[in-house]
């Protein structure tokens, strides 16, 4: 199942001030969604309880 990207809100990228500019706006691929804004949305009906005694 895939979804938005919600580090990058499904833009592919990622926009952040460099240092103390606040001119320079530097843009970066999403690492979450390695830039296509869409990420695999986790199959949460499989639950891998790890309840192992030690
Ligand atoms: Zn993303």
């Amino acid at each position: 199942m895939q979804k938005q990207c919600p580090t990058c809100n499904g833009s592919g990228q990622i926009s952040y001030f460099l240092g103390e500019s606040r001119f320079l706006l530097t843009y970066e691929e999403c690492p979450d969604c390695m830039g296509t804004g869409i990420v695999q949305e986790e199959n949460d009906s499989e639950q891998n309880s790890f309840d192992e005694q030690d």
